[in-house]
């Protein structure tokens, strides 16, 4: 947990509108769209099924963590080493590790992939720089 106020910059993954919220907010809402926006990050431990799946933050997928959703978006990144199921994910530096599943199109402009990982299916788009990432 940072424990200074600097301001750190984080984009909307609703409208893409950069911006910046104080260090410690954990929820914000976008000064262009209003839409509020999850900068913390998330953790999975179990399995979690959702619709959207979004933050400004980090998504750490436990070992024991599965998560099922239509899209998944972490700006800060993804480290998945557990089971992770989707129609598209978009991160930030995404890392696949080496017992994780992977199942779903992968968005990022950077991946790694741990020996021992297994990508039932997906499109990877790597580097991927549109404004979506
Ligand atoms: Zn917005």
């Amino acid at each position: 947990m940072a424990k200074t106020s600097t301001p750190r910059p984080v984009r909307c993954y609703h409208c893409r509108h950069p911006f910046e919220i104080s260090a410690k907010a954990m929820t914000v809402s976008c000064p262009k769209c209003s839409k509020k926006l999850l900068v913390e990050d998330v953790t999975i431990s179990n399995t979690h099924s959702v619709t959207r799946l979004q933050t400004c933050g980090r998504i750490v997928v436990k070992p024991k963590g599965r998560i099922i959703a239509d899209l998944i978006e972490a700006h800060q990144g993804i480290e998945a080493l557990g089971i992770v199921e989707a129609k598209v994910v978009r991160g930030g530096t995404i890392v696949i590790g080496p017992k994780a599943k992977w199942q779903g199109d992968c968005h990022t402009p950077s991946l790694t992939v741990k020996l021992g990982a297994v990508i039932n299916s997906g499109h990877f788009v790597v580097p991927d720089e549109s404004p979506g990432n």
